[in-house]
C-alpha cells in the first residue's frame, strides 16, 4: 500500500540546524522523498486551512488545557483570559497558525509503502516529554508544555506529519502544485522484487 504524505520541518527544527539529521530517519527506513520546498513562512491562508479545527477540537483541547492549568497551578484567566474549554481550544488553534507562520518552514512530501503511519511512529506523540526515545520529538524535542503555556504559544514539536491518507491528500494539496512532484525509483524497489 503506497502512500504519501505532508511532513513539514517547523520553525525550532529548521533554526536548530536537525534538517538532515531528521531527513536521515526517513531516508534510512526506505521512504522517498518526492517533494520539497523551503519557505520563509507559510502564507495565512495555507496555515488556517492546513489547521482548521472544529468545534469537537476545541472543546476537547480546551479541557486538556485547564487540565494541564490545574496540574501545573497556572490560573487559566493569567494564560488565556477565559476558563470557558471552548474559547480557550480557539486560541490554542490560534498558536498554531502563529507557529507554522513564524518560519522558515521545510516542507516535504515522502512516499512509501504505509508512509503515514510509518512516518507518524518515526516522529512520536504531539508533546515532547510523552515522546519515547527514538522517535524524532522523543531525542530532539525541547519544549514542555508548562513552557509554552505560560509563553502563551504553540508547543515547538519541530515536526508536523499527516495523521491519515486524507489528511495527506487534503494537505499535500495545500503545500505543493502537482508538478512539483516528481517520480523515480529507489535501489531497493528493484532488489526487493525477486
Ligand atoms: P500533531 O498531529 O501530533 O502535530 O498534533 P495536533 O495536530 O493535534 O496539533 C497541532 C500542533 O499544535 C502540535 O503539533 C503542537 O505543536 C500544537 N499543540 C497541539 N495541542 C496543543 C496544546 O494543547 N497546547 C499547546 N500549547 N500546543 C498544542
Ligand atoms: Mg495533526
Amino acid at each position: 500500500m503506497v502512500q504519501k504524505s505532508l511532513v513539514l520541518l517547523k520553525p525550532d527544527a529548521v533554526r536548530r540546524g536537525i534538517t538532515g539529521e531528521v531527513l536521515d530517519r526517513f531516508e534510512q527506513t526506505g521512504l522517498k522523498i518526492i517533494g520539497a520546498k523551503l519557505l520563509n513562512a507559510a502564507d495565512p491562508e495555507v496555515s488556517h486551512k492546513h489547521y482548521y479545527k472544529d468545534e469537537e477540537w476545541h472543546k476537547k483541547v480546551g479541557e486538556l488545557n485547564l487540565k494541564d492549568c490545574a496540574d501545573l497551578e497556572l490560573d487559566p484567566m493569567d494564560i488565556f483570559g477565559t476558563k470557558d474549554a471552548v474559547e480557550i481550544g480557539r486560541i490554542v488553534n490560534e498558536w498554531l497558525f502563529a507557529y507554522v507562520e513564524k518560519g522558515p518552514i521545510f516542507a516535504f512530501v515522502f512516499e512509501g509503502p504505509h508512509a503515514v503511519e510509518k512516518i507518524r511512529s518515526l516522529v512520536g506523540p504531539t508533546y515532547p516529554v510523552t515522546a519515547p526515545p527514538g522517535t524524532i520529538r522523543g531525542d530532539y524535542g525541547l519544549d514542555s508544555t508548562v513552557t509554552s503555556l505560560q509563553r502563551k504559544r504553540a508547543v515547538y514539536n519541530l515536526i508536523h506529519a499527516s495523521g491519515t491518507p486524507e489528511e495527506a491528500e487534503y494537505e499535500i494539496g495545500l503545500w505543493f502544485k502537482p508538478e512539483e512532484l516528481i517520480s523515480y525509483r529507489r535501489p531497493e524497489e528493484d532488489v526487493y522484487q525477486y
